[in-house]
């Protein structure tokens, strides 16, 4: 066998607007803030990030990070099992149980193992996991290495999931749903699909990535908003680098469910911890976020205010009402001309594409944050409104 040269797939991926470029972050000019960036040289206002809160750059996160780090030093060492286990990462896991109000929460390095660490532990080989047609890619590919079989139901169809379910043979071990859809902003059906699972004895992992921190009376999240508990939703996923503008990710649950994660997920078993500094700029964060929850209402208040002003100048919406606003543009090609229009503009909102989104369903995805001003949230608005105007003259 000979190795295929690399050059064509590249052509081809260029030749159906699909190729991917990374922009680099020269620098923050607000001190504090990440509302604003430079990159190229040129000052943007960001509606790209999933820094919900504001926090990011907050100077109490920096300040447990550097302290910590002088304390502890940067890495862990060693995998939680082994020696790289310390104190911040114990209290940070108590927090969040305390948090999520469920006995126990395990600390993963990221979202991505999160997901693989859990689907794999509690499905495999003769089992089945089911999944929303459009749940993040670490579902996916959560579902494909554990070697159950993989279906999936049409997007926020909790009856067809129910279906699924009924049909057994083999029977599912894990239904799983993102609890915000990253690339929608919509909400999963959680009454409904805890409902399907209990009636079907299977696990209901809700990965709430965008949610927690963000939704809820006290931004507990997806399940808190759908007045749910640990019955009803007995695998919580969290991660730490979006609304908490850190890093990281954790699994809430019951006492005996984190017991088996540690015993059998290899996502969580097989990689150096995640260092101490991060976890205390976390619990940093997870206290703010607590203490104030005006951060999570001006981000629902800005998105509020977003989708009024969208409505009014001609801006196509969908049906979100959290800060994930995508701007449907039904091709790979209007959604890059979009972008770019933006920038222009001094806006940085990223087209998304195929195969992140399904092809023909291309879109801009515009995310609102506590660090926005309201001027800021206008006049993105105001620019929308006439780069639409012409998208769709032409
Ligand atoms: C971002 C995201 C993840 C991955 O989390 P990371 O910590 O960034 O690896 C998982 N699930 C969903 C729904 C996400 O949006």
């Amino acid at each position: 066998m000979k190795r295929q040269p690399l050059e064509p797939a590249l052509e081809e991926i260029e030749r159906q607007h699909l190729r991917r470029h990374r922009a680099t972050v020269e620098a923050y000019p607000d001190k504090g803030s990440r509302a604003e960036v430079i990159v190229d040289g040129r000052r943007l206002i960001d509606f790209s990030s999933n820094d919900y809160l504001g926090l990011a750059a907050h100077p109490a996160l920096a300040a447990a990070m550097a302290e910590c780090a002088a304390r502890c030093g940067t890495g862990s060492g060693a995998s939680h099992l082994i020696s790289g286990h310390g104190r911040e990462h114990a209290a940070l896991e108590e927090e969040l149980a305390a948090f999520t109000g469920r006995e126990r929460a395990l600390l993963f390095s990221t979202g991505y193992m999160a997901n693989l660490g859990v689907v794999t532990a509690l499905a495999s080989r003769g089992e089945s996991v089911l999944l929303d047609r459009l749940s993040h890619a670490s579902l996916i590919d959560a579902g494909l290495l554990s070697g159950a079989r993989l279906r999936r139901y049409p997007h926020c169809d909790a009856a067809a999931a129910r279906r699924l379910l009924a049909e057994g043979a083999p029977a599912a071990a894990v239904l799983a749903t993102d609890g915000v859809f990253s690339m929608d902003g919509d909400i999963a059906p959680l009454a409904s699909l805890s409902e399907a699972a209990r009636a079907h004895d299977a696990w209901l992992v809700v990965d709430d990535a965008h949610g927690i921190g963000v939704l809820g009376r006290n931004g507990r999240g997806a399940v808190e908003l759908a007045g749910l508990g640990t019955d009803q939703v007995p695998v919580l996923v969290g991660t730490l680098g979006k609304a908490f503008g850190s890093f990281g990710a954790f699994v809430a649950g019951a006492e005996e469910l984190i017991d088996v994660l540690i015993q059998r997920a290899r996502s969580y078993i097989y990689t150096t911890a995640l260092p101490q500094p991060v976890a205390a700029a976390t619990r940093a964060a997870l206290s703010i976020a607590q203490q104030e929850a005006w951060r999570r209402e001006r981000a629902l208040a800005l998105t509020a205010r977003f989708r009024a002003g969208a409505r009014e100048v001609g801006v196509p919406l969908a049906e979100s009402t959290t800060p994930i606003q995508p701007i449907p543009l039904g091709s790979a090609r209007a959604a890059l001309r979009a972008q770019q229009a933006l920038l222009e503009a001094g806006f940085w909102a990223v087209a998304i594409r195929s195969p992140t989104v399904p092809a023909g369903q291309e879109r801009l995805r515009i995310t609102l944050t506590a660090g926005h001003r309201e001027n800021q949230v206008d006049a993105l608005v105001e620019s929308l409104g006439r780069i639409c105007a012409a998208a769709l003259a032409s």
